[in-house]
């Protein structure tokens, strides 16, 4: 059993101990010791530790000789469409091809509504820091929100960096492409909704601008040509306090995302679908809603501080939400710009 927590919680990892705990009192035979991941740390970096040390037990429990190899199998499978029919090509939906054409309610997570942005306006006065507040038009939505509730806003990677790593690669971004499920039983036939071009995939579907974790790095070692670069992913990618060191410093601490990666490091050039496998998805972010729906029915109100810092390498890294909205201003002659929201009521 390994179990994925947090330690900020008062009941940490409660349900692993738990089942550890039953199944041993029920007769289980124990085969490894239970291992717990604290996502306050660093839970892959627990987890793969653990993971070194569970495969040994298991061999030597069931009398089998492990090939000490690593081997990495793909998930999916990619085709690549030289006819499409548009019409049947995904453009930045979360789930129903031409949702955000077809408006239907009810609108949660898997059906945002596209909300009129009606104020868009800086609230500091002076300073370098940004401060935005911004109204979202949900008037014919059917959403209702209280007090405390938040807004989740789906939001698009930044053009310049969608770009950037289809040029690092020399991939046509246009180009329409499937990811298909090589497990045909699994209820996960895509990754994201499929079939899209790469640049869909890299705008609304995938994050390129989070720091990727370790089993990333390891894929990345096969891409690489030159000897001392995949000697660099190796270290970053072993369990050796090493390694760990090297990666928390040029991966988590110097702030590097994917494009980062592959400009300082010229001669590893992965394969772009492999990456729309590897990189997490997009995740929405939520803001606290700021009105109050006795008087604001029909708007949610917000207040979102704009992420922009330096990195140790000279980068400026932008918030991938923050500065996709701070350049969503509505102006008088022409249509508001929209953006796609749900709202999660609290859990307070
Ligand atoms: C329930 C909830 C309510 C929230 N309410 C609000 C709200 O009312 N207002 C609001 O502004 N935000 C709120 N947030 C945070 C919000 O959801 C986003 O996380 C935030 O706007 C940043 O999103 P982004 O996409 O612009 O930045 P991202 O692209 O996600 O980048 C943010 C990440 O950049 C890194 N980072 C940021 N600054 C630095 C720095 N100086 N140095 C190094 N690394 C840095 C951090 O790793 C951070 O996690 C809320 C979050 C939750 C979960």
């Amino acid at each position: 059993v390994f179990g994925l927590g947090n330690k900020t919680y008062e009941h940490y990892n409660e349900v692993a101990k738990y089942v550890d705990k039953r199944m041993e009192e029920l007769g289980a035979t124990r085969v490894f010791e239970l291992g717990l991941g604290d996502d306050d740390a660093n839970i892959e970096e627990d987890f793969i530790t653990w993971k070194d040390r569970f495969w040994p037990a298991v061999c030597e429990f069931f009398g089998i000789e492990s090939t000490g190899e690593d081997v990495s199998v793909r998930q999916y499978k990619l085709t690549e469409h030289e006819e499409v029919n548009h019409d049947r090509v995904y453009t930045g939906e979360v789930a129903r091809l031409h949702s955000l054409k077809n408006q239907r309610p009810p609108f949660d997570a898997k059906n945002p509504f596209l909300a009129k942005i009606k104020v868009n306006r800086e609230l500091h006065k002076s300073g370098d820091r940004s401060c935005m507040h911004i109204e979202f038009d949900i008037e014919g939505s059917k959403m209702r929100y209280e007090t405390g509730d938040h807004v989740a806003v789906y939001p698009q990677n930044n053009k310049a960096l969608v770009n950037r790593l289809g040029e690092l690669l020399g991939v046509n971004l246009d180009t329409v492409f499937t990811l298909t499920n090589t497990d045909e039983e699994s209820s996960k036939k895509h990754p994201f909704p499929c079939p899209c071009s790469y640049r869909t995939a890299l705008t609304y579907y995938i994050d390129i601008a989070c720091n990727p974790r370790t089993h990333i790095i390891k894929e990345l070692i096969d891409y690489t040509k030159d000897p001392k670069d995949q000697e660099h992913l190796k270290l970053m990618s072993s369990t050796s306090t090493e390694g760990k060191q090297l990666f928390s410093k040029w991966v988590t601490q110097d702030n590097r995302n994917i494009v980062h990666i592959l400009e300082d490091l010229p001669t590893c050039r992965p394969a772009l679908d492999h990456l729309c496998e590897l990189l997490p998805r997009l995740q929405p972010r939520y803001y606290s809603i700021s009105s109050s729906p006795k008087v604001y029915p029909n708007t949610v109100h917000v207040t979102a501080v704009l992420v922009e810092y330096e990195t140790p390498t000279g980068r400026t890294n932008k918030g991938v939400a923050t500065t996709w909205l701070a350049a969503k201003k509505p102006k008088d002659d022409t249509e508001p710009p929209v953006v796609p929201i749900f709202i999660r009521r609290s859990q307070f």
